[in-house]
């Protein structure tokens, strides 16, 4: 089947044409025809595209909304000397990254009246990212007529956390009210590498026994403690702020300096909610730059603040792993993913330092050559087996959306 990814942000879009069915996902065959970017959507855009054996593209317009972003990434994937359709009609589903599903979403759906209503209620908890992603949907129902339409949630796969590990500290009524809880993101990333990290290990994924901890590594950040195939836990909550020092977002921090700060720098809500979000993190603590490449760079010219900012970023998930092999039990496999998880082994190997105490360890060797490619990076014979697994979101979301359109229970 040819499934029609889309991803909306709110002034981005990112497509991928994939071509799976049970048996190609079974064997590992199903993969991407063709992918493309369609970035600052609202001014000059940008429009980068590639496909299978054809010349890349590379091109600049005034786009101005989404549905003429969505228009364009067809008209590339049916022009005839980069395109890999003859016509539209030929795409048969289309999944759509959704952001937030709140508590009513717990695994992928297609998309009816009722769905569209329910991921609009939940406007409100993801209001930067639900919207874009509602447009997308809209604009892909207006262009491609009859194909069935499938919503994959970052957030549904978390949805198996048990109360004491989505709960907060905090007056009950506030969850009762205003569903104050923690959710964690990435989830699609999160099932995407525990199956392949179960796949790894030789066991399937619901194995009730297997205990893994995924590690999603990229400008946003996110650890997951997964046993049976459900997410037990993971790092990001009410919002994707929590839990890890990310490119620009802080992570856990005292909830006490947000108040205390407003007050001394005079700051409002949105400029607080800035500070938070994309001022913190690598860029906030080096004053350097949010790319690990840089970072790292720099750390080895001797900045001494790149070096800082790398060291916080490094004992934060140190901190995360152990307290996750804890929330296990113990662990059978850890995964890096993620631009900086699958690419930097000077971050993989600084934030297991001192970890063998709990099993996790790394081979200097091993780790040094997995760049980019999935391998094991644990030395032989370790209790946790360590792997860096490259994720592949826009593949699960092809997945589900064949298996529901095709009557298949969820993977
Ligand atoms: P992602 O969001 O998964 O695309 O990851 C993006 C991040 O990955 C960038 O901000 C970089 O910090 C990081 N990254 C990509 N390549 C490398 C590399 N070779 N070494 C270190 N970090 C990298």
């Amino acid at each position: 089947m040819k499934v029609l990814v889309l991803n909306c942000g709110s002034s981005s879009v990112k497509f991928q044409l994939v071509e799976t069915d049970e048996a190609l996902a079974a064997a590992g065959k199903d993969h991407a025809l063709a992918k493309g970017l369609v970035e600052n959507i609202g001014g000059a855009a940008m429009l980068r595209y590639e496909a299978e054996g054809k010349r890349p593209v590379r091109e600049t317009e005034e786009i101005l909304e989404h549905k003429i972003a969505v228009e364009r990434a067809l008209g590339l994937l049916t022009r005839g000397d980069v395109g890999v359709l003859r016509d539209r009609g030929e795409i048969e589903a289309v999944g759509h990254r959704v952001v937030h599903g709140g508590e009513r979403f717990k695994t992928s759906v297609r998309i009816d009246d009722e769905v569209l209503d329910g991921i609009e209620d939940c406007f409100e908890l993801a209001p930067l990212h639900n919207p874009p992603n509602v447009k997308g949907y809209r604009a892909a129902r207006d262009l491609l007529g009859a194909a069935p339409h499938v919503a994959v949630f970052d957030t549904s796969f978390h949805q198996t956390m048990p109360p004491e590990a989505f709960l907060y500290g905090l007056p009950y009524v506030l969850y009762q009210r205003h569903g104050i809880r923690r959710y964690g993101f990435h989830g699609t990333s999160h099932r995407f590498v525990s199956q392949r990290l179960a796949h790894l290990l030789g066991r399937t994924p619901d194995d009730p026994g297997l205990r893994l901890v995924t590690c999603h590594l990229g400008n946003g950040c996110s650890v997951a403690a997964i046993r049976g195939g459900r997410s037990q836990d993971t790092s990001m909550g009410f919002t994707p702020l929590e839990g890890l020092v990310m490119g620009t977002r802080s992570g856990d921090l005292d909830p006490a300096i947000v108040l205390h700060v407003m007050g001394k720098e005079e700051l409002g809500v949105g400029e607080a909610n800035a500070l938070l979000n994309k001022h913190s993190g690598l860029l906030g603590l080096s004053g350097v730059s949010n790319d690990m490449r840089t970072l790292l760079a720099a750390d080895a010219e001797g900045n001494e603040r790149a070096r800082a900012a790398v060291d916080v970023f490094c004992y934060r998930l140190r901190k995360y792993l152990a307290a996750y092999v804890g929330v296990l039990g113990g662990a059978d496999a850890v995964a890096f993913a993620g631009g900086i998880g699958e690419n930097a082994p000077a971050v993989r190997a600084r934030s297991v330092r001192g970890l063998d105490a709990v099993g996790i360890a790394v081979d200097p060797k091993r780790n040094e050559s997995a760049r980019g490619t999935e391998g094991e990076i644990s030395p032989e014979g370790a209790s946790a087996r360590v792997f860096v697994v490259p994720t592949n979101e826009e593949l699960l979301i092809a997945r589900d959306t064949y298996r529901i359109v095709a009557g298949l229970p969820p993977a």
